[in-house]
C-alpha cells in the first residue's frame, strides 16, 4: 500500500506554521520565567519557600498553580511540535499513526502537532472513556 503523501506546499505551509508555534511557545516560556523569577527575588529569593508561604493565602495560590500548569502544557506543546517537525522531514508528516490516512487540513490548521486523524482521535477517546468506568 502505498502510503498517501501530502503535498509539498502544504508541508511547508505547516513547517512554517509550525515553526511559528514554537517561537511563541519559547516567547511565553520565557516570558514567565522572567516574571517568576522576578517575583522570588522580591520575596525570599527562594522559589520553594515562596511557593509554601503563598499556600496561605487563597487566590495567589491558584494562579501560581495556573501557571506552572500552563507552563507544563507549553513545554509539552514545544515537545509535540518538535516531533511534528522531525516527522516533515521524515516525510511521514500529515499521516495518521493509527489508520494511515491523511490527516484532515481543518485538523491540522488548528493542532499542526496533531498524530492521528479525527476518527481515530474520536475512538481512542471513547475506549478511554469506556475503561475509566
Ligand atoms: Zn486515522
Amino acid at each position: 500500500m502505498a502510503a498517501k503523501q501530502m503535498s509539498s506546499e502544504r508541508l511547508k505551509h505547516y513547517e512554517e506554521l509550525i515553526k511559528q508555534e514554537l517561537k511563541d511557545s519559547v516567547a511565553y516560556i520565557e516570558k514567565i520565567n522572567r516574571d517568576q523569577s522576578i517575583g522570588a527575588r522580591e520575596s525570599s529569593g527562594d522559589l520553594s519557600s515562596y511557593a509554601f508561604h503563598q499556600a496561605d493565602q487563597g487566590s495567589d495560590t491558584n494562579l501560581m498553580e495556573q501557571t506552572v500548569m500552563m507552563m507544563e502544557q507549553e513545554r509539552e506543546k514545544i515537545r509535540l511540535l518538535n516531533d511534528a517537525l522531525n516527522r516533515i522531514y521524515d516525510g511521514v508528516y500529515g499521516n495518521c499513526e493509527t489508520c494511515g490516512e491523511l490527516i484532515q487540513e481543518t485538523r491540522l490548521d488548528v493542532i499542526p502537532y496533531a498524530r492521528n486523524c479525527f476518527d481515530c482521535t474520536e475512538k481512542m477517546e471513547d475506549k478511554k472513556r469506556r475503561q475509566r468506568r
